[in-house]
Formats: C-alpha cells, structure tokens, sequence
C-alpha cells in the first residue's frame, strides 16, 4: 500500500512542473521532519511527565508516612487534667515533623488541648471514619489534617503551602498539582475545584499508595508543540536537508525526462527513428522464417542512441504509441521493395498500452495490405514484463487484429508471471523466450530444465516457441536436438539494416543458412547507413 502510494506521489511529482516540484519535495520533508519531531516530543515529554508525576506522588507518600507516624505519637499521648503537659508533648511532635504546624488532641471527655495555646481550633469536622481532608483556608493557609477519632481524638495538622513546594515544576510549561476528591492543590499553595483547575494538555497521573492522593502533571498543548521545535531542531535540520537533496534529485529527473521527451517527440518529426531487422532462423537449417523489427535512433548530437534508454523513455513521456505508429508507417514503405518467402513472419515490438488502443488496428491496416501482397504474417510481439490489461477493449483489439490474421508473440516469455491461463486467454501463437535461457545453458541447469520443458507445454497450448539470444553454434546444435523449431540470435545475423538484410536474405535463401550467416555475424554487425 505504501509502495503504491509512493509511486503514485513520485510519479504526480514528476508530472508536476519543475518550479513547483522543488519548494514541494522541501516543505514535504520539513513536515515529515516536523511530525517525526513532534512525534519524538511527545514521547519524551509524555516519559518526562510520568517521571515527574511518579516522584512527586512518592515524595508525598514519604511525607505523610512521616505524618502518620506523628498522629500514631499523639494518639498515644495521654490527656491529663491540666493540658500545660500535654500541649508541650503536642508541640514536640509537631517539631519533629515535617511541614507539621499544629497539633490537637481531644480526651474522651471532650477537653482540648492544643500544641499551641494561643490557637484552639474545634477538632475538624470529617466524616466518621475519614482520616484526611484538604482545608481549603482555615487561619490563612490551606493545610491537610490527619484525624484519628476514638479514645478522644488526634490530629495533626500540616501546611498545604510549604508541601506544595514539592509540586514546583521542574521545567518550564509544566504544571503539578495534587487532586484530593474533588478538590486540588495547585503547586502555588491555592485550592481549587477539580473542574476549574485541570486545563487541556499532555498530562499523567500518579496516584499514592493509599489512593487517597493522586498527582496531575501536565503540560500544554502549546509547549509540546514548542518542545518539538526546540529540542529537536537537530531532526528538523536533517529534513530540511533530506527535502532540499529530494527536490534536487526530483528536478533533475524532472529536467532529464522533460528534455528526453522532447528530444524523442522532436526526433519523430524530424524522421531520426529508423529501423533494422534481426533474421529468425529455423533451428535445422539456419533458414529465414523471419525477422523482428528493432527501432534505432540516431540523434543529431549525440549520435546512435542504444534503445535499451529510448524506448523506456518513450514509454514514460507517453510517447512510444506515436514512435510505433511512425515506425509501422516506415516499415509499411520500406517492405514494398522486398520480395519475401511465403509465410513470412515480420514482427514488431507493441508496447501493452498500444495493444489496449482501438487505433493499432487502423495503424495495422497499412502494413498488412503490404504483407498480404507478398504473402507475409504481421506478429505483434508483446512483452510479459508488463501483462496487457484485462479490458474488453483489449480483448476486442485483440480479436479484430487476429480477424485481419494478425499473430501475437509473448516476448521475454521467463521473465514475467505469464501461467498457463494467461496464455491462452490472450491465445498467443509464439513465445519467444527471454535471451537469459540460452546463455545460462551450461552454467544454470535450473534453468536449461525450464527451457526443455517448454517444448512440453508450448505442444499443449498449441504454441510455437522462438529462442532468443543464440550466439554460439554449440547452442543451436543443442536446441536443434532439442527439437526447438526457431531461433534468433547474433549466430544467425545480427539486427541490420534492410539493404543488409535484403542481401542476407537472398544470398542464402536457397542454401543451408547456418555457414554463411555465421560468417556474416562475425563481419557485418549491426550495419550503420539508413
Ligand atoms: P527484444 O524484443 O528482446 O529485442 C531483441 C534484443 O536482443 C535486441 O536488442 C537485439 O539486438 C538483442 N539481441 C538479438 N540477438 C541477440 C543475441 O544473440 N545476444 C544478445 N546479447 N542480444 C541479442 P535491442 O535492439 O537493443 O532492443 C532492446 C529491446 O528494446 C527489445 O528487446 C525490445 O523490447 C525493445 N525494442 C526495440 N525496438 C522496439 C520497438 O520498436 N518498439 C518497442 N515497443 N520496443 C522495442
Ligand atoms: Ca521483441
């Protein structure tokens, strides 16, 4: 899916115009760049947040442990019948605690007696069995009070302010609080309601061990944002780099093919695209059956241009129908001088786009009217590397073309995924296999067995097999053995003009082919005059 998607976007990019595809490749690497950093923000921040979350809430735990065990000393304390004792013990305990101001205890008979004499507070009002409550403001300062009820009662109260100090925010933009039911203290000291305290953001609650308390660090949405930016400004740099190298490498694409395209769409007008032609050979005798048309180019400046480059080109500029069309139209013309065997097979390369276009029938009828005079066979050879696309148009192209006589060859027959179906779906009436299967015999008998049962198959489906790529005679006489009927190869004749081949053809036709052409492959390869 992604794959797709990216070829998808590579190829809108290219299609795009090369002012817009640079700043567009560079500000869709920053965003990348950005979301990855952001993404890492978030992460780090959310970690950082649970961190902080998760000590404070056992910093608390620590302080009221220490609390509680101050309460546990209170409730042991003993009212006597004057408080000046009792008072002094109460003020000893709460010395010796922590963030602890004040203390109280209550006898049974329900004298008070105070830690400090100066402030004598009604014992808190708590529900029966409560033990901590957060007093919003009770003489100035919020505080928490720890209450035991029984024998009297205890309690302990302990400043909210200076306990709040442990919710000072470690870095900027982070806010601590304590939540306690539906009340919370936030790190200034203040109490509020849940509802109006808790803002929007990034936040992670710790909650202490008793669950009675339970920590809320948050920072906002803002500050993640900014974090990203700031912290990772590396990871930012790195995409604004990566986009301005993608836009460079995009542009450049985009300025070759533009020129390329051009440059094929400029040599079609001018008639710069020729043809030569590669005998096809039967596997005994060496004797002409055939030949496959090859498009050659001869650019003005760069001279013979190998088709290995243009015809890929011309496939991506959209423009390898038109090349085909003005190659058809030029072999249609250069036929009319040769006089040809019977039976004659004169292929040509059809890409599997043009196969989908009613037009090729139309483009076919020129060059049929030719070969019909001479009685020759018009096969279009399709290559497996790309299937032809299931459409009904396709299938009636196919079967008009076939109604005019018209054959149709699976080139690079090995190379592709062509199964037994797909042949005769499309009912081919040659394979020629890929160059690869020759030259591996010898050295790859995975793929010499392939090639043997080939014949197999190709008897069932009522296909008649081309060898492509013979070079040598130890690899005709093996497929002649074999029982491969047709060959092609640079042993028999390499791709030449029509002069040449004209020559070639009728130099030999009455005679055994092999010798002479061997001779010919070594002299005259790839003949250059037009
Ligand atoms: P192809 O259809 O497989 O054409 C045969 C290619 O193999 C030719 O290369 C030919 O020169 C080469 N060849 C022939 N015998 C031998 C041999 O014994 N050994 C070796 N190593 N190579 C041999 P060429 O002419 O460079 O063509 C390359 C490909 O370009 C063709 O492969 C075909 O797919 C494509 N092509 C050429 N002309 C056209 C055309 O007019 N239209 C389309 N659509 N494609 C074309
Ligand atoms: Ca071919």
């Amino acid at each position: 899916m992604l794959k797709r998607l990216g070829a998808q976007w590579s190829r809108h990019a290219l299609s795009a115009k090369p002012a817009v595809v640079y700043p567009v490749a560079v500000c869709a690497c920053l965003l990348i760049g950005w979301l990855l950093a952001l993404g890492a923000a978030y992460l780090q921040d959310r970690a950082d947040l649970q961190q902080r979350a998760v000590t404070i809430a056992h910093q608390l735990e620590l302080q009221f442990a220490q609390a509680n065990t101050a309460l546990a000393r209170i409730d042991a304390i003993a009212p006597g019948s004057n408080c000046e004792l009792t008072s002094r013990l109460l003020a000893a305990v709460v010395q010796a605690t922590p963030h602890a101001r004040y203390a109280l205890r209550t006898a049974p008979d329900g004298r008070v007696c105070t830690s400090d004499i100066s402030r004598i507070d009604n014992p808190p009002a708590v529900a029966a069995g409560s033990t901590l409550i957060l007093r919003s403001s009770q003489a100035g300062s919020p505080a928490f009070v720890l209450q035991h009820q029984g024998n009297g009662g205890s309690m302990l109260e302990l400043g909210a302010v200076s306990l709040a100090a442990l919710l000072q925010p470690g870095s900027t933009g982070v806010v601590a609080g304590v939540r306690m039911g539906s009340q919370y203290l936030a790190a200034d000291g203040t109490v509020h309601a849940v509802d109006d305290a808790v803002g929007q953001g990034l936040s992670y609650q710790a909650a202490t061990q008793d669950g009675l308390l339970e920590v809320v660090v948050r920072e906002s949405w803002a500050e993640v944002v900014q974090h990203s930016v700031l912290r990772r400004l590396d990871t930012l740099l790195l995409a604004a780099l990566a986009g301005v190298a993608l836009g460079w490498a995009l542009l450049r694409r985009q300025l070759a093919r533009n020129s390329s395209s051009w440059e094929i769409a400029q040599g079609i007008r001018n008639r710069e695209f020729f043809t030569h032609y590669q005998p096809i050979v039967t596997a005994e005798h060496g004797e002409c059956i055939g030949v496959e048309v090859l498009a050659r180019w001869r650019h003005p400046v760069q001279g013979a241009i190998r088709s290995d480059l243009f015809i890929p080109a011309a496939e991506d500029a959209g423009l390898i129908v038109p090349l085909t069309r003005y190659l058809i139209r030029r072999v249609s013309k250069e036929f009319k001088q040769v006089a040809l065997p019977p039976g004659f097979l004169v292929g040509i390369n059809i890409a599997a786009e043009h196969l989908g276009m009613p037009d090729l029938v139309e483009d076919c009828k020129i060059l049929l009217a030719v070969l019909r005079e001479k009685k020759a066979v018009l096969v279009l050879e399709v290559s497996e590397r790309f299937p032809l696309p299931e459409h009904q148009v396709t299938h009636r192209v196919v079967q008009d073309l076939r109604q005019m006589g018209v054959k149709l060859a699976l080139d690079d027959f090995g190379i592709g995924h062509a199964d037994r179906n797909y042949l005769r779906r499309w009912g081919f009436d040659y394979l020629k296999v890929e160059k690869g299967y020759v030259s591996a015999l010898g050295k790859d008998s995975f793929k010499a067995n392939i090639l043997d049962g080939l014949l197999q198959t190709s008897h069932q489906l009522g296909v008649q097999v081309i060898v492509k790529g013979v070079e040598t005679q130890g690899q005709q006489n093996y497929l002649s053995v074999k029982g491969f009927q047709f060959l092609q190869g640079f042993y028999f004749g390499k791709p030449m003009t029509l002069n040449h081949f004209r020559q070639w053809l009728y130099s030999g036709i009455t005679q055994d082919r092999v010798p002479s052409v061997a001779a010919m492959a070594t002299g005259r390869s790839e003949a250059t005059d037009r």
